[in-house]
């Protein structure tokens, strides 16, 4: 199966193809809690009668800025699983992500590190990005436009994957979690071959958008075919993803090619976006290359 992409009519495949069922958690509120009320830990199925539930679990990793969303859906065990495993993965591949777009996680906003020479770094400073060498950084003065050639920490592609998977499943309302066929795969090495077309992930960073946190769920409507059952879009401040969510029932119609469009809603100038186009099927703990376009407002010191 083969993905297609539709760079021309992102808000016409959205409007024709999905219903949106999840977007804007109240911000005013100190915390926003996802509860089905059930006490069952939707990764496990386990009861409170079987395990905890008194760890504060984000539904959306704290390294990606999120203090407030939190589940009441995922048992202790569960979250201490995904923690020491999956969420150290995506931790790694978005370090110089949220270097990038200033994230501060549990701690701090991470520093960036070159592999190859460590003396290289990018840090965020009190609203400077300060660059040790210029040879990261492709220049446009004249557009006011950069491109970071950068490499993530060490880490499982396919577990990043995972990762941004467990997002949705935590943030999905129940009825459409419980048509979700693919709990064991997210939770195990076993190998259930995915297609390839789940684990291709766009991603950007959009300047010039208000401070934001969102996360916005599509499913299919009813009368469509032949495009993927659900996508998610997460956006952490500057930062975009949109990701394919595995229903493996739900998607058994697919035909060979699909047509995926770039999610670009409220973004007023396309041109300024440049999106990477990432697949993250690989098992192998590996450095992965990113070129990060962005714009800038104004550049110091470069020499
Ligand atoms: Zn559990």
């Amino acid at each position: 199966m083969n993905i297609r992409y539709n760079k021309e009519n992102s808000i016409a495949y959205f409007d024709n193809n999905y219903n949106l069922v999840m977007t804007n958690f109240d911000c005013q509120e100190s915390q926003f809690i996802l509860d089905d009320k059930n006490n069952t830990c939707r990764f496990c199925g386990k009861t409170k009668n079987e395990v905890t539930f008194s760890n504060k679990c984000h539904a959306i990793p704290e390294l990606l800025g999120n203090k407030k969303i939190i589940t009441n859906n995922e048992c202790d065990i569960c979250n201490h699983y995904y923690g020491d495993t999956i969420e150290s993965d995506l931790g790694k591949f978005t370090s110089p992500l949220r270097t990038l777009d200033h994230i501060k996680g549990k701690n701090k906003i991470p520093k960036y590190r070159d592999v190859k020479n460590p003396r290289n770094t990018a840090e965020f400073l009190n609203g400077t990005l300060y660059v040790q060498n210029r040879n990261m950084l492709t220049v446009d003065q004249e557009n006011k436009r950069l491109c970071f050639n950068l490499k993530t920490e060490k880490c499982i592609p396919i577990n990043v994957y995972k990762s941004l998977v467990r997002i949705a499943l935590n943030c999905m309302p129940k009825e459409y979690f419980d048509k979700f066929d693919n709990i064991k795969w997210l939770k195990s090495d076993e190998t259930i071959e995915l297609n390839k077309m789940y684990t291709n992930i766009f991603f950007k960073i959009i300047p010039n958008i208000p401070q934001m946190f969102n996360i916005f769920l599509f499913i299919r409507k009813n009368e469509v075919q032949n495009i993927p059952y659900c996508q998610m879009v997460l956006i952490s401040n500057n930062l975009f993803f949109q990701v394919i969510i595995p229903f493996l029932n739900e998607d058994k119609i697919l035909s060979d090619v699909v047509e995926i469009a770039e999610c670009n809603f409220g973004l007023k100038d396309e041109k300024e976006h440049y999106t990477n186009i990432i697949n993250l099927s690989s098992k192998k703990n590996t450095y992965i290359s990113l070129a990060i376009n962005t714009n800038y407002k104004k550049i110091e010191n470069f020499k």
